[in-house]
């Protein structure tokens, strides 16, 4: 029996909702799968737990998350009890930079039964590797001068570990799915980092002579994702591009609450964390209609890392024949709550072994 010591946390809002369900659909797997055991400790660390306790988690949390297998997110963020960037900074972006969480992986796929503003979305299943710790993302610049003559220098910071190890992964990826990566530049453009980004791109495709690649200006390569979706299998993209294409790639699919993420520690030093890309969303919380698929999507992203990935196929084939049944909750067009829809993922998981 194998067995996975996940640390969760709930958060805020929605995140209270959506991760209890997906817990059960874990809970379910595990059941079917029969030789795999989930170990859930959860931490209440939250907008709340900074009410009482004047932070976001206490100081000895990272090194009580370091010994975990992995760590499991709902969402962050409560503007009425604590100011987003105090929240945000407080945990989340704790976690992901002191446990080196360099990549940011957003899969999207069109699911049958959605509404896409794409024509033609059928073909639409792609994931995005996203550099998460460099890039455009920097502290590094400054303003000088006052009144008019005042200017602002921002600098990206692309190393080439850095870089590289976001295109290794991409690749590796690509390996397992069909075959062919994308990279995005803009080397028409930007004078240093984007030609340093394409050398490395093209010094690391020549250790993948199998994989396909391809190479695009981000503008374009964003306008592509609404006329040829299809030409999409792994894209590789720096920190500022990956944030713009997943968002157009979680509108393509029909709903925030659908998309999900997982922010990957490579080194093996540090758990990675599992968390879907919607908030906390504070104007449904309480009403019991909160999409679960983004995190119950994310929790089969977990299983994958486990490397459960047969299970986690076909935990999404059950997702996506839940939402074409019609089962599914407001914001995509049904009628149904997050605990039907979890339910049902479940009941069918049971029936599926
Ligand atoms: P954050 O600042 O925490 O990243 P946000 O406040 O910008 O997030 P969300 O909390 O993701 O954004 O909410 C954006 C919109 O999407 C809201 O109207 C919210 O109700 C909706 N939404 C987000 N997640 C879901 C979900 N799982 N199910 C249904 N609707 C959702
Ligand atoms: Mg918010």
């Amino acid at each position: 029996m194998k067995k996975f010591e996940v640390a969760v946390i709930p958060g805020d809002g929605i995140g209270k909702e959506v991760v209890p369900v997906s817990l059960k659909v874990l809970e379910t797997v595990a059941e079917v799968h029969g030789g795999i055991k989930f170990d859930f400790q959860s931490f209440p660390w939250s907008s709340d737990y900074y009410v009482e306790h004047g932070k976001m988690m206490p100081d000895d949390g990272l090194k009580i998350l370091k010994n975990f297998d992995s760590i499991f997110l709902g969402a962050i963020g409560n503007p009425a009890l604590v100011q987003d960037h105090i929240a945000l900074w407080g945990l989340l972006i704790k976690i992901r930079r002191e446990f080196e969480q360099s990549i940011n992986i957003r899969p999207a796929k069109y699911f049958k039964g959605l509404k896409s503003p794409l024509v033609n979305p059928n073909d639409f299943d792609l994931i995005v590797v996203r550099e998460n710790s460099e890039g455009e993302y920097s502290e590094v610049g400054g303003r000088i001068h006052k009144g008019d003559d005042e200017l602002a220098i921002q600098n990206a910071i692309f190393t080439k570990k850095g870089t590289e190890r976001a295109m290794h992964y991409a690749f590796e990826l690509a390996k397992k799915r069909r075959g062919h990566v994308t990279s995005a530049t803009k080397s028409n453009g930007i004078f240093h980092s984007m030609p340093f980004w394409d050398e490395v791109f093209n010094e690391v495709k020549e250790e993948y002579q199998d994989v396909q690649t391809a190479s695009y200006h981000i503008d374009a390569l964003a306008a592509f994702f609404l006329t040829r979706p299809q030409i999409f299998d792994v894209i590789v993209a720096s920190n500022l591009f990956g944030d713009i294409l997943t968002d157009i790639g979680g509108a393509i699919m029909g709903s925030i609450g659908i998309a999900p993420a997982a922010n990957i520690n490579l080194n093996g030093k540090y758990p990675s964390m599992f968390e879907p890309v919607h908030g906390s969303a504070p104007d449904i919380v309480g009403k019991g209609i909160a999409n679960p698929i983004g995190q119950i999507w994310t929790a089969k992203m977990m299983l994958d890392h486990f490397g459960e990935e047969e299970l986690g196929s076909k935990l999404l084939d059950i997702i996506e024949d839940v939402t074409n049944d019609g089962i599914k909750t407001p914001d995509i067009g049904g009628t149904s709550s997050t605990e039907e829809v979890a339910d049902e993922i479940c009941r069918r998981l049971k029936k599926a072994v």
